[in-house]
């Protein structure tokens, strides 16, 4: 029998408010545990929590970017449940009316672009988190997270591959980044999904019964842990079994899936809206006003780099991906008097490479957008060679002549030689060194002349122009 995937996905998004979603600690990462935890976040009695607007902007930013209904009116409710790392006993949340209700992203698949419907988006407060290192045998308790507000972002069961999963997940990374209202930091858990899977007979209509992949923060993770759910499930059905609906946490060291609790249905929370706070209110006019504030999304910024650059889609895509390549794009191209497809490759190739195998990000390369632009223009008036540049790009890299290109370019003596009478006396002097060669060209093997230019390009340090050599080998060889 053959089997498809059904997947749907609920990522936590954190805001990037200065401050909680019901208090004025700080939510700054990394400090020093409980010294961020209010009163209000460890829900001392007596304490009324007070909602912070920002957060609530900045879902509804969300929903206009998606193509959502964004609320005018939503709800706050208590999600009741027991934690250590939950000390009021419930979590707020929304739960009959969120602030954002339906949308949808675009991902592209092999089969062409595909819609992926946002079933709704909540604004809700993290828990705190159990440490279990360092104490002895003991778990210690960190409240600094509590009541950092966060948006769940739902999606429908439309996805159908650990691929499209991904697509969806890396749209999503982008959009928010690009909105300004989550970091996307995926190693400091801004940025985490649960994912839930079923499988069903391929034609099968009705949904499986699917379990859920909790708190994963990574994409290849996702990746990963999707597959072996996925395959499973699939053993558990081919040897009769049934699936269980349950919770499971995927193990990155041994790379499997292990049941962490039994689902909780919605009823076990006993849901109801939080006495403590108003409904949250949005009205045209802060809907206008978030509307008119909306960057470039990275659809449409996509699609203008195809059109006013003259890009292939996919260069389009891997640029836009993250709106600070697209930013260092934009600004390097200017510098490049407009040269923006080898802009284009230079970014997506050599400083790719770079920046990954230092792990460091492009806002954070050595090499600015004005020296990779400054590169691209004399490598357009022939000043060096594309593979002379890549010399030059790593002595940028490494900081060297301040970053001033022309002037790297002359202390290294790099000059690209286009004086032909230089050239010709390299080509005569390959001739004379390799006889044997040289009268197989002569005799008709025309392909031997790649080595005899590789040769000249040897003995002038890779500075002589090839198209020259070439076209001075054969008129010397072949006229
Ligand atoms: P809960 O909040 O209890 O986790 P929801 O009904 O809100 O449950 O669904 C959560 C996620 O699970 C959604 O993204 C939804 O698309 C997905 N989902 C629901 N049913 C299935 C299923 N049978 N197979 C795969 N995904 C599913
Ligand atoms: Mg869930």
């Amino acid at each position: 029998m053959e089997f498809e995937c059904v997947i749907g996905l609920e990522v936590h998004a954190q805001l990037m408010t200065q401050s909680k979603i019901f208090s004025g600690s700080s939510t700054a990462y990394g400090a020093s545990a409980n010294t961020q935890a209010c009163a209000v976040d460890i829900g001392l009695p007596g304490v009324l929590p007070v909602m912070n607007r920002q957060a609530a902007l900045m879902a509804a930013t969300f929903g206009l970017a998606v193509g959502a209904t964004v609320n005018p009116v939503s709800v706050f409710a208590r999600k009741n449940y027991f934690y250590p790392d939950l000390p009021k006993g419930y979590q707020i949340s929304q739960y009959e009316i969120p602030v954002v209700s339906g949308g949808s992203l675009e991902i592209t698949t092999d089969a062409g672009p595909k819609t992926i419907r946002i079933t709704r988006a909540h604004l809700e407060e993290d828990a705190g988190k159990s440490l279990h290192e360092d104490f002895h045998g003991m778990t210690g308790i960190d409240l600094n997270r509590a009541g950092t507000p966060l948006l769940e972002i739902v999606s429908e069961p439309d996805l159908r591959s650990p691929a499209e999963a991904v697509a969806y997940l890396k749209k999503l990374h982008t959009l928010v980044r690009t909105l300004k209202i989550c970091d996307g930091n995926m190693q400091e858990g801004s940025f985490r999904c649960d994912a839930n899977v079923s499988i069903r007979p391929r034609g099968e209509t009705t949904l499986g019964t699917r379990t859920e992949l909790k708190n994963i923060n990574s994409f290849r993770f996702v990746e990963r842990a999707l597959y072996h759910e996925i395959d499973r499930q699939i053993s558990v059905v081919e040897a009769g079994g049934a699936i269980v609906q349950e919770t499971r946490l995927y193990d990155p060291d041994a790379d499997l899936t292990r049941p962490m609790r039994g689902k909780e249905e919605a009823h076990d929370y006993r849901y109801f809206p939080d006495p403590d706070l108003p409904p949250l209110v949005i009205d045209e006019a802060d809907l206008a006003l978030l509307r008119s504030q909306l960057p470039e999304l990275p659809d449409a910024r996509q699609a203008r780099f195809v059109s006013q650059y003259e890009l292939s889609e996919d260069d389009a895509a891997q640029l836009t991906g993250q709106s600070e390549i697209a930013d260092y794009f934009e600004s390097a191209v200017e510098h490049a008097q407009g040269e923006s497809r080898l802009t284009a490759n230079w970014i997506n190739g050599e400083l790719m490479s770079w920046l990954n195998k230092h792990d460091i990000g492009i806002s954070n390369s050595p090499v600015s957008p004005a020296m990779l632009g400054q590169l691209i223009c004399r490598i357009q008036d022939k000043t060096v060679s594309g593979k002379i540049a890549k010399q030059v790009f790593a002595a940028l890299w490494e900081g060297e002549s301040d970053g001033d290109v022309d002037a790297l370019i002359q202390s290294r003596g790099l000059t690209q030689i286009t004086d032909t009478d230089a050239i010709a006396q390299a080509v005569n002097d390959v001739i004379a060194g390799f006889p044997d060669q040289a009268e197989q060209v002569r005799a008709g093997e025309e392909k031997v002349i790649g080595f005899l230019v590789g040769q000249v390009m040897k003995a002038t340090s890779g500075k002589a122009n090839p198209q020259a050599v070439n076209e001075l080998l054969k008129k010397q060889l072949l006229d």
